[in-house]
């Protein structure tokens, strides 16, 4: 019975920690700590020296209630696990600025497009002190009819601090991704078939060497990626590169 009863309480703590959001991550910034939350999918919250930055706020406004309001929300795309107009007004607030594409703009309320600050490939901003850089995202072969064309959407290079952050979006291993430098934190998405497998996300990742890799956005039409595999690969090929896995779905 005592037995019994210890089983059912392992299996009620592995279930849980399944549910739970993973706590955030600390990285030493010039700007003071920054706290890196994964929230979901392809969502996270970045904070430091009291400003708060959403990418992709998506899934609905459970996963922000107990996080600070965003001064800076980026979106790389149009699709519904990145630009989510419902989660989106949830939790922005009047003086939030947006950091979107076009084609996002272009599908925005007139009062959103008012705090929104376009970028397309290759162009940046400075807000509150943080640089921030759109890199091209998309399939491969490019085609016209491909699920994230060439630039449509936007991955993003933060520098804060000193840091460079990578946001890849929903690419797959490009040139311009591979040809990165000095990314000390990268956060790159796996799953098929919308983006690319474990095998060509740990390949990329082993060309630009970032400090720090988190798979994200790894839940695919087949379930989740095999991010144990991706890690596998990586420690393999470049032990220097710390994956940090993480839970990005939880279930709240
Ligand atoms: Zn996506």
């Amino acid at each position: 019975m005592k037995h019994a009863i210890l089983s059912l309480l392992f299996i009620l703590a592995l279930c849980n920690a399944d549910a739970q959001r993973s706590n955030p991550d600390i990285l030493k910034t010039r700007l003071g700590r920054l706290t890196i939350q994964p929230v979901q999918h392809a969502s996270l919250v970045l904070s430091v020296n009291g400003i708060t930055i959403y990418v992709d706020p998506a899934g609905g406004t459970k996963y922000y209630k107990d996080l600070a309001a965003p001064g800076i929300i980026l979106i790389t795309d149009i699709h519904g696990d990145h630009f989510d107009l419902k989660t989106l007004d949830s939790v922005k607030t009047a003086s939030t600025v947006l950091i979107v594409p076009q084609v996002v703009a272009d599908k925005l309320p007139a009062a959103d497009k008012a705090n929104a600050v376009v970028l397309k490939n290759g162009d940046g901003t400075m807000q509150s002190g943080i640089s921030i850089i759109a890199l091209p995202m998309y399939n491969l072969p490019e085609s016209a009819t491909a699920m994230h064309t060439k630039g449509r959407g936007n991955g993003y290079v933060l520098k804060i601090g000193g840091k460079n952050i990578y946001i890849s979006g929903d690419t797959q291993g490009i040139p311009e991704m591979r040809s990165l430098k000095n990314i000390d934190v990268a956060f790159v998405c796996m799953n098929l078939p919308y983006t690319m497998d474990v095998n060509e996300a740990a390949d990329a990742v082993l060309a630009f060497k970032p400090k720090v890799v988190y798979p994200y956005h790894y839940r695919g039409q087949k379930g989740l990626s095999d991010i144990t595999a991706f890690k596998n690969l990586v420690d393999a090929g470049h032990k220097k590169i710390e994956v940090r896995l993480r839970n990005w779905y939880p279930s709240l």
